[in-house]
């Protein structure tokens, strides 16, 4: 495990974490981020830290899960499979862990020996379930997003085998609750539907906000449905929303490890595909898309060097980008921002912030796939000033 510093200051420069390339995760801005979504929220939340925490390290935003002693604490911990689950038990986590994607009957032994709760959709794997003892499930509903769960329209085939064995909770997920209001009403009048047939008892628990969904609510003030809430991506600080006042998570910084002047006329990396229209000074970044770093930043993504946005020039190698930073001084050893903003001027006036949003953007990426995307090749550092 490339996991370097939980919970310890960053050590001095010439650590050799800080020698190439390195992505540090702050920990007090989860912690905030946690607390201005379950305000927001109003409900308790199902923390997701599927993908070892969209990337950023489960072990470590786990351990800051337990830490909550009052109503803030999380109602359970949210995986997709159960090695993740199992890993969430590891970390020291002794509540509720919830595996919101469907898994084989196979498994059902091992998460009841993990104490982890499935989510199920058919009769056989409810039945399979109930099998090895009384414990929780929760029933999956798809409602529009083709994906897992019973079919909102087929849910009263499974109204029998829930009034015999009723689950714990009931969810939904949303495919467009950020920038479509009208398909997220369509998915919850069919999630209302579903559990209306299912006539379940009134203490099942009710649950569908995803981070866009919830964002979406802030913004309109509107009071979230049902009994718990699911965020992901918005722990991690994303998507940036003014009424939730998310902290950004993720800063990931690389080292210039050369310098040098390009003549006119002059290509830049693998296929030429950038040419020197002036006499260039090019610095050589030492972080690739063997980092995480995506091939597709090529001649369209920027980084930040001493305050400033440089331009990403030719295409992305695997363990190198080239900047052009004819404009700004530049010299070998320095620490350019790849993601986030530079330490010391976090929160700087005019600092730029290279956000998840912003450079998703710039590349088309998705935002989850850009913050899920950094290889354990760049060390992580925890920072936490509590
Ligand atoms: C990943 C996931 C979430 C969290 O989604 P975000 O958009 O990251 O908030 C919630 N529920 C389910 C079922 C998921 O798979």
């Amino acid at each position: 495990m490339n996991v370097v510093a939980i919970y310890e200051p960053i050590a001095g420069a010439e650590a050799t974490v800080h020698a190439r390339a390195w992505c540090e995760v702050d920990l007090d801005a989860v912690r905030h981020n946690l607390a201005q979504l379950r305000a927001a929220a109003g409900v308790p939340l199902i923390p997701m830290v599927k993908a070892d925490a969209y990337g950023l390290g489960a072990n470590a935003i786990v351990r800051l899960c337990t830490q909550f002693t009052n109503d803030e604490a999380p109602w359970a911990l949210g995986v997709a499979t159960v090695d993740e689950g199992t890993d969430v038990r590891k970390a020291g986590w002794s509540g509720r862990i919830l595996c919101c994607s469907p898994v084989l009957p196979a498994e059902h032994t091992r998460m009841c020996e993990e104490r982890i709760t499935p989510a199920l959709h058919t009769e056989a794997d409810i039945l399979s379930w109930r099998r090895l003892g009384e414990r929780p499930w929760h029933l999956s509903i798809d409602t529009g997003m083709n994906r897992a769960g019973v079919a909102w329209n087929e849910a009263h085939t499974l109204a029998d085998v829930v009034s015999f064995h009723p689950p714990e909770g009931v969810f939904t997920h949303f495919h467009s609750a950020g920038d479509n209001e009208s398909s997220r009403s369509l998915q919850e009048q069919r999630f209302a539907d579903a559990l209306h047939t299912l006539a379940l008892p009134a203490s099942t628990l009710r649950h569908a906000a995803n981070s866009p969904a919830l964002a979406a609510d802030a913004e309109r003030r509107a009071r979230p449905m049902w009994d718990l809430a699911r965020p992901g991506i918005a722990l991690y600080g994303s998507p940036s929303s003014s009424a939730l006042q998310l902290s950004p998570v993720l800063h990931v910084f690389a080292r210039v490890v050369d310098v040098r002047n390009v003549a006119t006329g002059e290509t830049v990396s693998y296929d030429a595909t950038w040419t020197a229209s002036r006499e260039s000074r090019i610095a050589t970044v030492a972080i690739g898309h063997g980092d995480g770093y995506r091939r597709a930043f090529s001649n369209r993504g920027i980084m930040q060097l001493r305050g400033q946005p440089v331009p990403v020039v030719g295409v992305v190698t695997m363990d190198m980008t080239m900047i052009d930073v004819t404009s700004v001084p530049c010299e070998v050893g320095d620490v350019v921002t790849v993601l986030g903003a530079p330490h010391n001027r976090r929160n700087a006036d005019g600092a730029e912030h290279l956000s998840i949003d912003a450079l998703a953007e710039l590349a088309q990426l998705s935002p989850y796939e850009l913050l899920v995307g950094w290889r354990l090749r760049l060390p992580r550092v925890y920072r936490s000033a509590t």
